[in-house]
C-alpha cells in the first residue's frame, strides 16, 4: 500500500516538475517576444518623431531669422502631428519659441544636461528623463538647426511627458499584456520611463541584472529576483535608437499558479479513483496476508491436537498458502510419528519388544497410584550360560525372544511383560494374590519346559513370586522379596516356583 502511494505521488510530482519547466520556458520565450515587439514599436516611433523634427528643421533653416515662423512651426508640429506634448526652439540656451504658449517659458534660459550635449554634438538626440523648466518629467527629442551658411543655430525639440498622457505611453499601453504580466521601459541612466505603477516613473533602478543587460544592448530572457525579492520571468530587448531597454515580465508564482490550479484539478479528479484503488489494494492485501498470518500463528509445529485442528481449519484459498499449509501439516505428522517412536524406544527392550525397566516402572506406578494390588513374577532361565556356550550368543538371543513370546501368549490384556536383565524377566499380574499367581507361574513354567525351541531343544525357568503391597509398600522391597524367592528356587534345584515369605 505505501509502495502504491509512493509510485502514484512520485508520478504526479515528476509530471508536475516537467510541466513546470515547460511553462517557465514558454513564459520566458513569450516575454522576450513581447519585449522585442515593443522595442521595435518604440524604435519606429522615435524614427518617425525624428523625421517630423527633421522636416520642420529644414523649413526653419531656410528662414532662420523669422521668429514668427518659429512660433508657427512649433505650433504646427504640436497640433498637426500629435507626436509631442510640447515643442520648443532652443537657440544656444534661450527658448526662442515654445508651444503650447501656456508653458510660459518663452525667452527663458535652459541649462539642462541634454541641451549642453545637443549643442556640443550638434546632431539628433534623445534625452534622458529630466524635469523641465515647466516642471514636467519628460524626455526631449531634438534635431539640430543650421542657418543657410551651415552655422549651428540650436535645435528644435519635441518633448514627451512621462507622467501625463503622451503618444509614447499611449503607444505602449495599447500593447496590453494579460495574466499578471507587465512591462516597463528604462532609459540609459536606469531611470524608469514607463511603468504600470505610475508613481515609479522617474525612479532610478540600480542593481537589477536585467536592466544592466538590456542597457548593454543584450536581447534575451532570464529568471531574476526583482527589487522586492520576487522571482520574475523576464524577457528584454533594447531600443537601439535611444539606448532604452524594454523589460516584459511575469512573476514565477503567478505563472505557476495556473499550473497549480490545473494540478489541483487533476488531483481532485483522480482522488476517487485513487481511494478506490487503495481500498482494493488494502482488501486484497488483507485476504492474501490472512492465511499467511494464521499459518504463522500456528508455526510453532506443536503436535498437540488443538494446534493441528486449528492448522487444518485455516482457509488457504490460493496455491502458495495451501502448499505452505500442507508442508506444515506434513512436518507435524512426521514429528508426531517420530516422537511416538522415540517414546516407544525409551520404554521398550529392542531385542524382545517387551517393556524395559523404565516402561515397567511407569506402569507399576500407575497401578500403585490406583491402589491396584499385583503379583510380581521374577523369571530366570536355568543354566542359560550353557545355551550361549553351546549354541552361540545369537541363538541365545533367539531363545530370549521365544521365551518372551511364550510369556506373552500366556498373559492377559492387563498383564505386564518386561525384560529387566540379561535373561531375567518380570511378569506383573494385576489383581492376583500369591495363590492365583502361583497357579499362573506354574502354568508358565510347565509351558516353557514342554516347548521345544528350534536348534536348542528344551529349557527350564525358575520363578520367584512376591505381592504388592503384601510384601512391602515400596516396590523395591517387593522386588527384593521376589529376588529372594527366585534365589531359593535356584538353590533348591531350579525349574520351580517359590512364593516369597512374609517377614
Ligand atoms: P542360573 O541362572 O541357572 O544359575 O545359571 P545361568 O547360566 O543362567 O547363570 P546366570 O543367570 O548368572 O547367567 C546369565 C547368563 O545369561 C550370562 C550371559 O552369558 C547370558 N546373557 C545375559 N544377557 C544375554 C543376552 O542378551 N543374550 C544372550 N544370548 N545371553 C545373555
Ligand atoms: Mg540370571
Ligand atoms: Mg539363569
Amino acid at each position: 500500500m505505501p509502495a502504491a502511494a509512493v509510485i502514484l505521488f512520485s508520478g504526479l510530482y515528476i509530471s508536475y516538475q516537467v510541466q513546470k519547466e515547460r511553462v517557465i520556458e514558454d513564459t520566458l520565450q513569450s516575454n522576450h517576444v513581447f519585449a522585442s515587439k515593443l522595442a521595435s514599436a518604440a524604435n519606429h516611433f522615435l524614427i518617425s518623431a525624428m523625421q517630423q523634427l527633421e522636416y520642420s528643421a529644414s523649413i526653419i533653416s531656410k528662414d532662420i531669422n523669422n521668429t514668427e515662423l518659429f512660433q508657427a512651426e512649433t505650433h504646427r508640429l504640436l497640433q498637426q502631428t500629435d507626436s509631442f506634448n510640447s515643442v520648443v526652439i532652443n537657440k544656444l540656451g534661450v527658448l526662442e519659441a515654445a508651444s503650447p504658449a501656456s508653458l510660459n517659458i518663452l525667452n527663458k534660459t535652459v541649462n539642462s544636461p541634454h541641451s549642453k550635449q545637443a549643442f556640443e554634438l550638434q546632431h539628433p538626440l534623445v534625452s534622458r528623463p529630466y524635469t523641465s523648466l515647466a516642471n514636467n518629467l519628460m524626455v526631449i527629442i531634438s534635431y539640430p538647426l543650421f542657418d543657410q551658411t551651415g552655422k549651428y543655430y540650436g535645435y528644435i525639440g519635441g518633448s514627451l511627458y512621462l507622467e501625463q498622457q503622451s503618444i509614447l505611453n499611449a503607444l505602449l499601453k495599447q500593447h496590453s499584456y494579460d495574466g499578471g504580466a507587465y512591462f516597463y521601459v528604462v532609459a540609459d541612466n536606469k531611470t524608469l520611463l514607463y511603468h504600470p505603477e505610475a508613481q515609479r516613473i522617474g525612479e532610478q533602478v540600480l542593481n537589477n541584472p536585467v536592466i544592466e543587460r538590456v542597457l548593454q544592448g543584450e536581447d534575451g530572457f532570464t529568471r531574476v529576483l526583482n527589487s522586492q525579492g520576487v522571482s520574475m520571468l523576464a524577457g528584454f530587448s533594447p531600443v537601439k535608437l535611444a539606448n532604452w531597454g524594454i523589460v516584459a515580465q511575469r512573476s514565477e508564482a503567478a505563472t505557476l499558479a495556473t499550473l497549480d490550479t490545473f494540478q489541483g484539478l487533476v488531483l481532485k479528479r483522480m482522488l476517487p479513483i485513487v481511494l478506490i484503488t487503495f481500498v482494493l489494494i488494502g482488501v486484497l492485501a488483507h485476504f492474501i496476508a490472512k492465511p499467511l498470518r494464521l499459518l504463522a500463528d500456528s508455526a510453532n509445529l506443536s503436535t498437540n491436537q488443538k494446534n493441528v485442528a486449528h492448522l487444518k481449519g485455516i482457509k488457504s484459498w490460493y496455491f502458495e498458502s495451501q502448499q505452505l499449509k500442507y508442508a506444515m501439516l506434513e512436518g507435524i505428522h512426521v514429528l508426531q510419528s517420530q516422537m511416538g517412536q522415540l517414546r516407544q524406544d525409551a520404554l521398550t527392550d529392542p531385542l524382545t519388544g517387551a517393556h524395559n525397566r523404565r516402561g515397567l516402572n511407569r506402569l507399576l506406578k500407575n497401578l500403585m497410584d490406583k491402589q491396584i494390588p499385583f503379583a510380581v513374577l521374577e523369571i530366570d532361565i536355568d543354566f542359560f550360560k550353557r545355551v550361549n556356550d553351546t549354541f552361540g550368543h545369537d541363538t541365545g538371543d533367539e531363545v530370549l525372544k521365544t521365551l518372551t513370546h511364550i510369556i506373552k501368549s500366556l498373559s492377559r490384556k492387563h498383564d505386564i511383560v518386561a525384560r529387566t536383565g540379561g535373561e531375567e524377566f518380570l511378569l506383573v499380574l494385576p489383581n492376583e494374590n500369591s495363590d492365583s499367581a502361583f497357579v499362573i507361574a506354574e502354568r508358565l513354567r510347565n509351558r516353557v519346559a514342554t516347548t521345544a525351541i528350534a536348534n536348542v531343544g528344551f529349557i527350564n525357568i525358575s520363578i520367584g513370586i512376591a505381592i504388592w503391597p503384601l510384601h512391602g509398600d515400596n516396590i523395591e522391597q517387593v522386588y527384593k522379596c521376589a529376588d529372594n524367592a527366585l534365589y531359593k528356587a535356584k538353590e533348591t534345584g531350579r525349574n520351580k516356583t517359590i512364593i516369597a515369605e512374609i517377614d
